[in-house]
């Protein structure tokens, strides 16, 4: 992808996962990349080994949620590398699993204030720096988002992953007339560190539904996907190989939506 060149991105939750393997994959297509996470350490490693292999990187560690902290991020970058072509819109938390009954307000706030508030801020914060020469936005979902409601106790981190959808149709239809194009990405199971943000309660337990199909059953692979394949499609949609696709959300499962 020749024009990825030289062209300057944000990534966030690129001190793990998804974020990271993107950031490494960009960086290596000849991407200056502003690297963001709440994690400051794993960013600082990001960075180090994108530049170990003579790429470009500047880290920011900061919460999303925090409508100053994205601000300051978007700016930091533009004025460092004097614009913003692409924005991976990435860092996201499983958060609380509790059943409805159970689940206390402030958990299910926290997990819509990163997932879904973070995703709007980033965009917002994105868009005084990408509108004079357009660009690419790209934010995770999750098929737990649209198509598979297996997660149990999971109702805050899919109506967040849902939000994400309709929020990027509606930004897509809106940033059009800058030649900005939003589209979501969907994973099923990748195989990553998201767990470790997991905090399943024990009243779980009183949700009593069988599961047809254990998570990470993904019919292509029998096995979870990695994070460089999504870096892949990424690494696509960030690129003017994808100028005509917006407003739209990809399935990257291995058919695991469809089981
Ligand atoms: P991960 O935990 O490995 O990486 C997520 C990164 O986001 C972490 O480094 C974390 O520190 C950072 N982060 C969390 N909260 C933050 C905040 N408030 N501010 C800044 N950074 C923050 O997980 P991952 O699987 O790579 O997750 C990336 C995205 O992929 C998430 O949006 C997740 O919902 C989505 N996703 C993951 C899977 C999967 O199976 N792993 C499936 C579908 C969707």
């Amino acid at each position: 992808l020749p024009d990825l060149k030289d062209k300057v991105a944000v990534i966030t939750g690129a001190g793990s996962g998804i974020g990271r393997a993107a950031a490494m994959l960009l960086a290596q297509q000849g991407v200056k990349v502003c690297l963001v996470d709440l994690k400051g350490d794993r960013l600082e490693q990001t960075k180090h080994e994108i530049e170990a292999a003579g790429g470009q990187a500047i880290t920011v560690d900061i919460d999303i949620s925090d409508p100053k902290q994205v601000q300051q991020a978007f700016d930091h970058t533009a004025h460092t590398w004097g614009r913003i072509d692409f924005v991976f819109a990435n860092a996201g938390i499983n958060g609380v699993l509790a059943p409805i009954e159970d689940m206390k307000s402030e958990d299910w706030d926290r997990t819509l204030a990163v997932n879904l508030k973070g995703t709007f801020l980033c965009v917002k914060h994105a868009i005084p720096h990408m509108k004079e020469n357009g660009g690419s936005i790209v934010i995770t979902s999750s098929i737990n988002g649209s198509r598979t409601f297996s997660g149990f106790g999971m109702t805050a981190y899919s109506s967040s992953k849902a939000g994400q959808v309709a929020f990027a149709k509606m930004a897509a239809l809106e940033l059009a007339q800058y030649k900005i194009r939003v589209n979501t990405i969907c994973p099923g199971s990748i195989k990553t560190h998201i767990s470790e943000n997991t905090q399943p309660t024990p009243e779980l337990e009183n949700i009593n539904i069988p599961i047809k199909y254990p998570e990470g059953n993904q019919p292509l692979e029998h096995a979870p996907g990695e994070p460089e394949q999504v870096a892949n499609l990424v690494a696509f949609l960030a690129s003017e190989a994808s100028h005509h696709i917006t407003g739209t959300e990809l399935f990257i499962d291995g058919a695991e939506s469809l089981l």
